[in-house]
């Protein structure tokens, strides 16, 4: 019987050296690892292991559901809840998770609730710009001045960078300038004891020479493998692999259309190759390919081929005209992401980021898990 399922695979030593070469970028200072969306699309349950297993000590996920999900994974973690306080308080007690508190408001519910409780120190967001989460700037600055950080006391204070992977951006330095005026204050803060540790760079801050490296980083996309310089070679590992098989082979002549609304006609006698893959797995839709739109490229046979036409719900059909007929068969594999296909070129294909793609990684994939 021909498989139907695509097969990701997971390469956990992959991970592990990401997750070192950004721990070695985050000194004096230590990396913690971001494992949001069900560890970039990776599963939490896959990937905290390897990572606390590599040396991290520290996870951040936005929902408290992937923090349980993550305190199963790593029994002795410190982990983060980016996204602010949930109504029950009672989980943040119960399973050892640590709030982000962006608000007065979460700030006195949580202070209140840890009085009565064991519940672990949190973390407070300050805003330099995002203008997202987090107290702003300056209301943050008069909150530690009024003793706000004596009552809540957090055991880390961070904020997050809009735009640190386009080189020299302005917006970067001002945040940098923004954060350092909190440090500087806690620094100066008599009776903070212990003083917060401080948490700024993600995946493309570490590689921004100017940005102080503090005591926490948190990278994400760039563990997975994402270009966290997207202006230059890529300085991470690959870490994810998707092949699709073929299930058809169709020999077409001059004229023919091929898929949805016909975007693929074929311009000579072509051949075309027939994927079980498509948007209904996460390959998005918008890779499709039109006549002056390339769109998205398998490998096959050593080749890097076109799409032809439209990305189907469960199909994507490539033009392999150029691969010699005896080097392709129904049931053979084509690479749709890997080392020369990379998370980020099929983000740029599909009029998109890498980070959508990961997060996107489909439910009916044959997973598996190497390198572990
Ligand atoms: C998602 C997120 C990160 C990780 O960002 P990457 O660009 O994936 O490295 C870090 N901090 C916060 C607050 C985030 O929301």
């Amino acid at each position: 019987m021909p498989r139907h399922a695509a097969r990701l695979t997971i390469d956990l030593a992959a991970l592990q050296e990401n997750w070192r070469l950004l721990d070695a970028r985050a000194a004096p200072g230590v990396s913690g690892a971001v494992v949001k969306a069900d560890a970039y699309g990776l599963g939490i349950e896959v990937a905290v292991p390897a990572l606390w297993q590599a040396g991290c000590r520290t996870f951040f996920v936005a929902h408290i559901s992937e923090a349980v999900r993550a305190r199963e994974a790593a029994p002795e973690a410190e982990i983060f809840v980016l996204n602010g306080l949930c109504d029950d308080l009672s989980a943040y007690a119960a399973h050892h998770l640590a709030p982000v508190i962006g608000t007065r408001a979460e700030a006195a519910d949580y202070a209140a609730f840890r009085a009565t409780t064991n519940a672990p120190s949190p973390a407070l967001h300050i805003d330099t710009g995002m203008n997202r989460l987090g107290m702003a700037l300056q209301d943050g600055l008069d909150f530690l001045r009024a003793g706000g950080f004596q009552t809540l006391a957090p055991g880390l204070v961070m904020t997050h960078f809009v735009s640190a992977e386009i080189p020299g951006d302005a917006e970067t330095t001002a945040q940098i300038e923004g954060f350092n005026q909190v440090a500087d204050a806690i620094q100066r803060l008599h009776g903070l004891n212990p003083k917060p540790r401080l948490s700024l760079c993600n995946s493309s801050g570490l590689f921004v020479e100017a940005a102080p490296r503090h005591a926490l980083s948190r990278p994400g996309y760039a563990l997975y493998g994402g270009n966290p310089t997207p202006d230059a070679p890529n300085p991470m590992r690959s870490v994810i692999t998707l092949e699709a098989p073929i299930i058809q082979i169709h020999a077409v002549p001059k004229g023919a259309r091929v898929g949805y609304n016909s975007n693929f006609i074929a311009t000579r006698e072509s051949r075309i190759a027939t994927l079980s893959c498509g948007y209904a797995d996460g390959y998005p839709r918008n890779a499709g390919a039109r006549p002056g739109a390339p769109g998205g490229r398998a490998k096959l046979a050593g080749r890097i081929v076109p799409f032809a036409g439209n990305v189907s719900m469960d199909l994507i059909t490539l033009d392999i005209t150029d691969v010699p007929v005896d080097a392709v068969k129904p049931g053979d594999m084509a690479l749709l992401i890997g080392e020369e296909l990379s998370v980020d070129a099929v983000g740029l294909a599909a009029k998109t980021t890498g980070y959508e793609i990961l997060t996107n990684l489909g439910k009916r994939y044959e997973r598996r898990v190497i390198g572990g």
